[in-house]
C-alpha cells in the first residue's frame, strides 16, 4: 500500500479499479502494392471499412445522446459527414484503382493531402478540421487493419480514471455514470477540468506527478478528493475503512438536504447558496443539493465539442429551459447567464485562434465586442428567454468601463430590434459584471455605475492578481485566496457594491471552500455560488454560525494586516472556525 499526495481538486471519496486513460497510440499500417486484377477486392475492403466506421459512429452518437442528453454529438456527426465526403472517398478509390496501392496507404495519402489543404487555409475553422480528419482517418485505419485499441481506452465498468491530464472535451466525453473519480498527473484545483469534475459531483485529485505509471489498470485505488491523495495497492482493511467514509459522505448530504434553505444562518440571517452550472454537462442534481438559484451559467459550454456556433434558436431553447428550471429552485431564485467566456484554457472549435498569450488575449467580453454579430445573437437569445424566469446577463472578464459602455450599446440595439419585431422580453433585465481582473476590482466603484450586480470570479481574480496560472500545478502554491492582496481586492469590490446599492456574489470555486467561503460571507457578499455538490457542506457550516460570528471572523482576519502571509491568515481562519465549530472535521469530510 502506498499513498501519493496530490492537489485536492474536487471533494469526495471514491474506491474502485483504475482505468488508465492513455489517449490514442500509433496504429501500425501495412503498405503493399495490389496485384493486377485485385483492385476490386481492395475497393471492397475500403467500402467495408467505411460502412463499419459509419456504424461505429452511429453507435457512439446514440450512446452520447443517452449520457449527455444529445448536446455533445455534433462533433461526431461532423465526422460522419467527413466520412461520406465524395471527394475524399473518390480520391482514395482513385489511388487504389490507378496506383494499385493498398487501402490503408490510400487512406493515409488522401488524409495527408486534405490535411495539407486545411492547414494552408487562413481560416481557423478549417485549420481546426485537421483534428477531425485525424480522427476519421484513425477510425478507418482501425477498421482496415483490425487494430484493437488498447482495452484500457474503453471504459466499461465504474472506475477511477487515471490520466496524464484531461481536456474539458475529454472530460465531458467520458460516461458520467462510469467515472468514480479522476486522478491526474497534471492539472490544478481551478482548471476547467477540475470545475467540471465538481459540477458533475465526481471527486478528483490532480498534480499527482506520475500516477499513470504507478497505478495498475484494474487494480483498486482509494481516491481522497477532500485531502488530495490517492492510495495504490491498498490493504483490505484500508479498503473497508475507505468504503465506510464513502457511505458517511452520502449520509451527510442526505442529512443537510433535509434542513433549512441552504445559506440560512443560526440566527436566521441568510446568505443564499446558488449553483454554478455547465450547460450540456450532466450535473449532480442541483435541486436535491439545495441550490436556491443559478449564480453562474457558463454558456460557453454550448459551444464546446461542436463544429459550428450554436444558432440563436438553439441558444434560446437552452436559456429558456435553464430559466424555467431556475424558477423551480425558489420564488426569488435568479439565474445569471454569463455570455460566451472563451479563451485561456477554454478553447472553442472554429472560433478560438492561436494567440501567443491566450490568458491575456482577445477573450471573453473582448472577443464578443470584436465580434458583435456573435454577441448580438447571444443577447437576443438571452433576452427572448428572459420572460421565462428571473434572468440576468453577466459579462465575463470585464477590465474597464469602456467595455461596459460598448456592451450596453449593443444590448440597447438588440432590445430595439426585438421591439421592432414585436418579440417579448424583460426590458429591465439586470446586467452584471464579473470581477475577475484586478483592474475591475480596483475600479469597482466606477464599474458599479454601469451594472446591476457584480459576480466575483475568484478563480481568475486570484490567477491574475498573483500572476499564477490557475491550471499549473507548479505554481499552485502561489494561488492564494487568502493573500492580503486578494483580500484587499475582495474588500474593494464588496465595498463598492454596497456603496452603490448593487448586489454582489462570489461565483469562483473558493466560495465552496469551508474556510474561504465563510470568509467571503463574513466580508459581506450577498450570495455564494458554487458547484452544487458543495452546497450541503457550506449550508451545514453556515447553519452553525450567526451574523455576529461572521463579524468576529472578519475582524480576526482584518487584525492580521497586510504584512501577514496567506498561510498565516489561513491558519487564523482555520483556528477560528475550529473553535466555533468543534466538530468541523465531521462536517468537512
Ligand atoms: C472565475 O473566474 O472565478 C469564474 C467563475 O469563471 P471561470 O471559472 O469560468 O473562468
Ligand atoms: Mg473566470
Amino acid at each position: 500500500m502506498r499513498t501519493i499526495a496530490g492537489l485536492a481538486t474536487a471533494r469526495g471519496f471514491a474506491v474502485g479499479p483504475a482505468f488508465i486513460y492513455r489517449g490514442d497510440g500509433e496504429i501500425p499500417v501495412p503498405q503493399y502494392v495490389v496485384e493486377p486484377g485485385r483492385e476490386a477486392d481492395e475497393l471492397l475492403r475500403l467500402q467495408r471499412a467505411v460502412t463499419e466506421t459509419k456504424n461505429d459512429l452511429e453507435k457512439l452518437i446514440s450512446a452520447l445522446k443517452e449520457h449527455t442528453k444529445g448536446k455533445d454529438v455534433k462533433i461526431f456527426e461532423c465526422h460522419q459527414m467527413l466520412l461520406e465526403d465524395i471527394v475524399l472517398l473518390g480520391e482514395t478509390e482513385k489511388y487504389i484503382r490507378e496506383d494499385r496501392i493498398n487501402a490503408e496507404t490510400a487512406v493515409r495519402r488522401t488524409a495527408r493531402h486534405a490535411r495539407q489543404q486545411f492547414e494552408q487555409m487562413n481560416d481557423p475553422y478549417f485549420r481546426e478540421r485537421v483534428r477531425d480528419l485525424d480522427d476519421v482517418e484513425r477510425r478507418l485505419l482501425k477498421s482496415l487493419t483490425g487494430f484493437a485499441e488498447d482495452p484500457t481506452c474503453e471504459l466499461k465498468t465504474p472506475s477511477i480514471v487515471v490520466a496524464d491530464d484531461l481536456t474539458p472535451s475529454e472530460t465531458v466525453r467520458l460516461p458520467r455514470d462510469l467515472v468514480l473519480g479522476f486522478a491526474t498527473n497534471g492539472g490544478s484545483t481551478t482548471s476547467h477540468v477540475a470545475l467540471l469534475a465538481r459540477a458533475m459531483g465526481i471527486p478528483a485529485v490532480s498534480g499527482l506527478g506520475d500516477i499513470t505509471v504507478r497505478a495498475v489498470a484494474g487494480e483498486t485505488l482509494l481516491l481522497d478528493g477532500t485531502n488530495g491523495a490517492v492510495t495504490i495497492f491498498p490493504t483490505p482493511s484500508a479498503v473497508r475503512d475507505f468504503s465506510d467514509l464513502v457511505e458517511r459522505q452520502r449520509e451527510l448530504v442526505e442529512d443537510v438536504a433535509s434542513g433549512a434553505p441552504a445559506g440560512t444562518l443560526r440566527d436566521g440571517g441568510d446568505i443564499p447558496l446558488y449553483a454554478n452550472v455547465h450547460p450540456g454537462v450532466p450535473v449532480a442534481d442541483i435541486k436535491a443539493q439545495g441550490a436556491r438559484g443559478i449564480g453562474l451559467y457558463r454558456s460557453e459550454y454550448l459551444w464546446l465539442n461542436r463544429e459550428l456556433e450554436p444558432t440563436e434558436e438553439e441558444q434560446f431553447e437552452a436559456y429558456r429551459d435553464a430559466a424555467t428550471f431556475a424558477k423551480t429552485l425558489g420564488e426569488k431564485s435568479t439565474i445569471a447567464i454569463r455570455v460566451l467566456d472563451i479563451g485561456g484554457d477554454k478553447l472553442v472549435r472554429g472560433i478560438s485562434t492561436t494567440e501567443a498569450n491566450p490568458f491575456l488575449g482577445n477573450r471573453s467580453i473582448r472577443y464578443l465586442l470584436s465580434n458583435p454579430e456573435v454577441f448580438a445573437k447571444q443577447l437576443r437569445a438571452i433576452l427572448r428567454a428572459s420572460v421565462f424566469g428571473k434572468v440576468g446577463i453577466l459579462y465575463p472578464m470585464v477590465s474597464c468601463v469602456e467595455e461596459l459602455v460598448a456592451a450596453a450599446k449593443i444590448l440597447a440595439d438588440v432590445k430595439a430590434q426585438l421591439d421592432a419585431e414585436g418579440v417579448a422580453f424583460n426590458r429591465e433585465i439586470p446586467v452584471g459584471a464579473m470581477i475577475e481582473v484586478p483592474s475591475a476590482a480596483i475600479n469597482a466603484g466606477a464599474l458599479a455605475k454601469y451594472v446591476d450586480f457584480f459576480s466575483i470570479g475568484t478563480n481568475d481574480l486570484i490567477q491574475y492578481t498573483m500572476a499564477a496560472d490557475r491550471g499549473n500545478e507548479s505554481v499552485a502554491h502561489l494561488y492564494q485566496p487568502t493573500n492580503p492582496a486578494v483580500l484587499k481586492l475582495m474588500r474593494m469590490t464588496v465595498d463598492a457594491a454596497k456603496k452603490n446599492g448593487i448586489f454582489v456574489s462570489v461565483c469562483g470555486e473558493s466560495a465552496s471552500d469551508p474556510i474561504v467561503g465563510v470568509l467571503w460571507a463574513a466580508m459581506g457578499v450577498d450570495v455564494l455560488s458554487m458547484s452544487a455538490t458543495y452546497i450541503p457542506l457550506m449550508a451545514k457550516l453556515l447553519s452553525r454560525l450567526t451574523r455576529a460570528d461572521l463579524d468576529d471572523y472578519r475582524a480576526a482576519v482584518e487584525a492580521m494586516g497586510d504584512g501577514a502571509t496567506a498561510a498565516e491568515i489561513l491558519a487564523v481562519c482555520e483556528n477560528w472556525l475550529r473553535a466555533r465549530i468543534p466538530d468541523l472535521d465531521n462536517i468537512v469530510l
